[in-house]
């Protein structure tokens, strides 16, 4: 038995035997090209630079919605290299001047450029390096028909490999792989945001001398949790694990019998718990988990997937889909939220100092009516298929609100006139993730017919906590009693005027504080598919009159600390 350890990169155990992803060699095959077929040449590169840029486009959009936009610019900057003059230009110089085959001239624009790259200092400039080495391959890959190197997997494995470039991941069949286990890479290298996003154990930086030691068919155990890779482990050590994994199966069974049955409280109290959508993928998750709806539907993905907006048309669809597929439970739809860390370049905003705080959301519906317009006609459209509801982002002040509102109204005319047939009447809401928002409440629930409070980013502009800033993250807490009054303070006056609240931030799924968002009144918590489960489980181990007391006392709590160690002794009573 060998343990070695490394940095457990994305959560969970597993066993297995390995499998050995060797460095990949590149076949370009035919290097050089007839005088003729040089047009066919450079349309056919073209033709696998449109592909490179789908698919990455793909992978920014979800990697954005379910890791984090931190994680999705590493695919952003290898979109930026297909537009790098010293990248694609020599290449096409390569295949007219020098006949060269687009994979043989790619592969050579590569090479030149890499070797550059590699005596450089700078981690971040070898980065780009890498970066533009996988670009290279995703291009030939393309030229190829993308069709060649896909490892064949007959049985589940343990993947163990150098590191692995986004495209090397994204050909192996996710259900043949148990784990990754790497000798180099980060928490933020590719394997490991793809790991996760894929909900399977990872653990990177685990050392050239990984790779000499292990074998192909090898029994290893990757411990993710604890960032261990444990190669032929004794039968005493293999059992512990499997109890370990079995504990684990145990769980997720007790979690499935949530599948198919209504969120309550133990003494009976509904609660809906809702998905939240951030990427197509996501709403198949969001049904097989059992989610009762969605919360929040992140419509960001619509416009980062291509360089243009989407039609009025093509976001029909999608929504007409989500609708459909919900089946009479709620879809509340968020109209784009751009800005902030929800970047899309071809909508050429101007860069800012203070992106959280500049010209984002709400902000630009009224000065680009070409952006906003088009989605609202979709959504109105939408709206006949089931119970679909619109909902801000960012909302701020009383008149941000109501102009939001009148331009739905505005878009409402015009579809009926054009003859459009609408579904009466279509509710719309407001994010509550601005501090000054839960601090007016009051006046926005006149107006408003529902409210959703962003944890996430309500957290982020109470406590001036950037949230993409690792430096600073552990000062971002929900437990933190301003955060704590502010979503009182909202729940309390959407309770007054008769309007439902929900919550959609991160701090919905956290079970340790669901017994405060119960207690003071919560109606819905909206969380990511992989959440709903647990989430709903969490719920049903509440009592609404015993939360409701807990909460009291947490809203009269000094410090986040004094929050979290209450919220822990209130589980620890309900489980004594
Ligand atoms: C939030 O801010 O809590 C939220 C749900 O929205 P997003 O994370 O998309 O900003
Ligand atoms: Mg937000």
């Amino acid at each position: 038995m060998e343990i070695i350890h490394a940095t457990g990169t994305s959560p969970g155990i597993a066993i297995g035997p390995a499998y050995r992803q060797e460095q990949r060699e590149l076949d370009i095959g035919e290097a050089r090209i007839a005088e003729g077929a040089v047009e066919a040449e450079l349309a056919a590169l073209e033709r696998a630079l449109e592909g490179v840029r789908e698919e990455l486009q793909a992978l920014i959009a979800c990697t954005a919605a379910r890791v984090g936009a931190k994680e999705a610019e590493i695919f952003q900057a290898q979109m930026m290299l297909l537009d790098d003059p010293e990248f694609i230009p020599p290449v096409r110089e390569k295949i007219k001047q020098e006949k060269m085959s687009a994979a043989a001239a790619i592969d050579a624009v590569v090479r030149e450029l890499g070797s550059l790259f590699a005596c450089v200092e700078d981690e971040y400039i070898r980065a780009r390096a890498a970066d533009l080495k996988d670009v290279g391959v995703q291009i030939i890959s393309q030229l190829q028909g993308g069709r060649q190197h896909k490892p064949r997997l007959e049985k589940p494995v343990i993947i163990f490999a150098h590191d692995l470039t986004p495209s090397e991941t994204a050909l192996f069949e996710p259900a043949m792989v148990l784990a990754f286990a790497t000798a180099a890479g980060s928490r933020t290298s590719h394997t490991s945001i793809m790991a996760r996003s894929l909900g399977i154990p990872a653990v990177v930086g685990a050392g050239a001398e990984m790779l000499e030691k292990v074998n192909a068919g090898d029994m290893v155990i990757v411990d993710g949790d604890e960032g261990l890779v444990i190669l032929r482990p004794t039968p005493e050590v293999l059992d512990s694990y499997r109890r370990r994994q079995e504990m684990e199966q145990q769980r997720r069974e007790r979690l499935a019998y949530y599948r198919t049955c209504p969120a309550r409280t133990r003494d009976g109290h509904r609660i809906i718990v809702a998905g939240n959508m951030g990427c197509r993928g996501d709403l198949a998750r969001l049904l097989e988990q059992g989610a009762e709806g969605i919360g929040l539907f992140r419509t960001e993905f619509l416009y980062m997937e291509q360089e243009r907006l989407p039609s009025e048309e093509e976001q029909l669809a999608v929504y007409e889909e989500a609708v459909q597929k919900m089946k009479g439970q709620a879809v509340i739809i968020r109209t784009l939220d751009v800005g902030g860390d929800k970047e899309i370049p071809y909508l050429n905003l101007a860069p800012e100092q203070n992106p959280f705080l500049g010209y984002r959301a709400v902000r630009l519906y009224f000065e680009r009516p070409e952006i906003y317009k088009p989605q609202l006609r979709a959504l109105l459209r939408a709206s006949r298929s089931g119970p679909l509801k619109i909902m801000f982002p960012m909302i701020s002040s009383l008149e941000e609100a109501r102009r939001g509102r009148a331009i739905v109204e505005e878009v409402k005319r015009e579809l009926l006139e054009e003859g459009h047939r609408l579904a009466e009447p279509v509710e719309i809401g407001a994010m509550i993730e601005i501090p000054s928002a839960a601090l007016i409440a009051e006046a926005l629930a006149e107006e408003m017919d529902f409210f959703s409070i962003g944890t996430n980013d309500l957290v982020q502009y109470t406590l001036a906590v950037d949230r993409t800033n690792e430096r600073v993250a552990r000062l971002a807490s929900h437990y933190h009693p301003a955060v704590l009054k502010l979503i009182h303070m909202t729940v309390k006056a959407a309770h007054a005027r008769g309007i439902p609240v929900g919550v959609c931030g991160e701090a919905a799924a956290d079970s340790l504080f669901i017994p405060f968002l119960v207690g003071v009144g919560i109606d819905e918590l909206s969380v990511a598919a992989a959440a709903v489960l647990s989430t709903k489980e969490a719920v049903g181990k509440c009592a609404r009159a015993e939360a409701a007391g807990l909460a009291e006392k947490l809203l009269q709590m000094k410090s986040a600390a004094e929050v979290k160690e209450a919220l822990a002794a209130f589980w620890q009573g309900e489980r004594e």
